[in-house]
């Protein structure tokens, strides 16, 4: 009991080594890979994204102009941000918050019209 008294009075006056998360968090790290986000007006809807991620969370329509993912498969790689032909795919700086909801991030863009033959040229 005695060896253990400096401790607990250390104990009573030193600053708490835990956090009350998710009340009080921690500062990301610089290079911390977080929740995706594409900007979607540069997204070509190419699936390259769905197709390389190894966890199979994206899901693209081409022909809808729709693009999501299931952050709670996610597993924060990268790789498909690292394969986006169009660089309009990153990830957040920041870890995510808690949550009570399962929410799908679903962005829709606009149909990329096709260019034909005797379409006017554009200026
Ligand atoms: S790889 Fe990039 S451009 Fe292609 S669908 Fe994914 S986010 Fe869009
Ligand atoms: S970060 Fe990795 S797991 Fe998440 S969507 Fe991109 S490729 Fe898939």
């Amino acid at each position: 009991m005695f060896d253990m008294t400096p401790n607990i009075l250390r104990n009573f006056f030193h600053k708490s080594s835990t956090r009350l998360y998710p009340k009080e968090t921690r500062q990301a790290f610089g290079n911390a890979r977080g929740e995706l986000y594409n900007e979607i007006e540069a997204c070509i809807f190419c699936r390259t994204c769905a197709r390389k991620c190894p966890s199979q969370c994206i899901t693209v329509d081409t022909k809808e102009a729709t693009w999501q993912c299931d952050p709670f498969v996610c597993v924060y790689c990268g790789v498909c941000v690292e394969n986006c032909p169009k660089k309009c795919l990153h990830q957040k700086n920041d870890y995510r918050k808690p949550v009570t909801d399962k929410e799908i991030i679903f962005m829709k863009g606009e149909t990329k019209k096709k260019k034909c033959e005797g379409d006017p040229q554009e200026t």
